[in-house]
């Protein structure tokens, strides 16, 4: 029988990771290249010793290379979160451009179908409401977030090239915010921040008035409509998220409440160009891959509040640890104090 191989580029991140698990529950062989940029070999420490998952550390903008027969590129490779792609501009804009060029190459050459993870980003910050695929978008090219959007633009400009050019079979999904376990505490954006400030008892900061929406995505839905599409014959862009819209100001609250924490809400300038809605069209993902979210917003946030309070135990029990051998290491005897 012939085995199913699947490349995951970025499979060592949030999304990656959850990815290359559903990919191998459904009896792929997945090989997983991450450079470990802002992606941690924790997030698939539960794939090692799986025969089928192979991981490979390495920059996609540079080569990419495998030696056996591949069926599907899925480029997740990027930066993602507003504080990473501030931190790595350059890696950022990189990745979008050449690593893409690199990731449709390399499945021109293995004839494999390519799916590009693209954003919402691309639709910057949106004149129409809500998002459907045509619109172009409103993006402000020299703002701080331009280095991810118009990586982001030119990668799909790049992917249809391919298509056209080349005969590359490809898809291009626009990923909405989406959430769940293996985000990072820090990585600044709103569902990790509020929900470790309020496990701290820390204020909880909402920018702004705290009006504006975001429209959020439990992982699996996310990754069930990513399989969807790359299985369907559908080469346009394909919005994927969850279109049940919450003001931020209110979801604070809601992470209060299923926290059960005391934490105050507080208010702090909104950052540069920050979006004031967003929220998917997703007529095209129902018709064309019969594909709508599943999960609610309660049980979805429940799992990931479960795992930021294993996180944040962890840590703190990382830390009570080193401060005992901190203080043991200090009742040692030092040289020449021995007796
Ligand atoms: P993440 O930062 O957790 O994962 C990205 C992974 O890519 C990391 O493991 C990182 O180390 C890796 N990477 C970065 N540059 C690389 C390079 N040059 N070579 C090899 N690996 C590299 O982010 P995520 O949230 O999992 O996002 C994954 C993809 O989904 C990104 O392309 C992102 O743009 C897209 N996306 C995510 C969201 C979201 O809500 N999380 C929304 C829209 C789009």
């Amino acid at each position: 029988m012939h085995t199913i191989r699947s490349v995951v580029t970025g499979g060592a991140g949030f999304l990656g990771s959850h990815l290359c698990e559903r990919l191998l529950a459904e009896g792929h062989n997945v090989i997983c290249i991450d450079n470990l940029l802002t992606g941690s070999v924790r997030n698939i420490e539960n794939l090692a010793g799986i025969p089928a998952f192979r991981f490979i550390k390495s920059d996609v903008t540079n080569y990419i290379y495998v030696n056996e027969p591949v069926d599907y590129v899925f480029h997740f490779a990027s930066p993602a979160s507003p504080i990473d792609y501030l931190k790595f501009p350059i890696q950022t804009l990189k990745v979008g451009s050449l690593g893409t060029h690199k990731a449709l190459g390399f499945a021109k050459a293995k004839r494999a179908r390519f799916l590009l993870a693209s954003t919402s980003e691309v639709y910057g910050d949106p004149e129409i409401h809500p998002q459907v695929e045509e619109y172009w978008g409103h993006v402000n090219p020299v703002g701080p977030r331009g280095v991810y959007d118009e990586a982001k633009r030119f990668a799909e400009a790049m992917t249809l090239a391919y298509h056209r050019f080349h005969g590359v079979e490809t898809r291009i999904v626009r990923i909405f915010n989406t959430y769940g376990e293996r985000m990072r505490i820090e990585d600044g954006r709103a569902i990790p921040a509020f929900v470790s400030q309020a496990l701290r008892g820390e204020d909880m900061t909402v920018f702004g008035d705290g009006s504006q929406t975001r429209s959020v995505c439990y992982v699996t839905d996310l990754v069930d409509g990513i399989i969807r599409l790359m299985m369907s014959g559908y080469d346009m862009p394909v919005n994927i998220g969850n279109p049940d819209e919450i003001s931020m100001l209110d979801l604070a609250k809601e992470i209060r409440d299923l926290t059960g924490s005391r934490s105050r809400i507080i208010f702090k300038d909104l950052p540069q160009d920050d979006p004031k809605v967003r929220q998917p069209n997703i007529s095209k993902a129902r018709s064309i891959l019969g594909w709508e979210p599943q999960v609610r917003r309660n049980v979805g946030l429940a799992k990931t509040i479960h795992y930021f309070r294993d996180e944040i135990d962890g840590l703190a029990q990382r830390k009570s640890t080193m401060e005992q051998y901190a203080t043991n290491s200090m009742k040692l005897p030092r040289n020449g104090e021995h007796t």
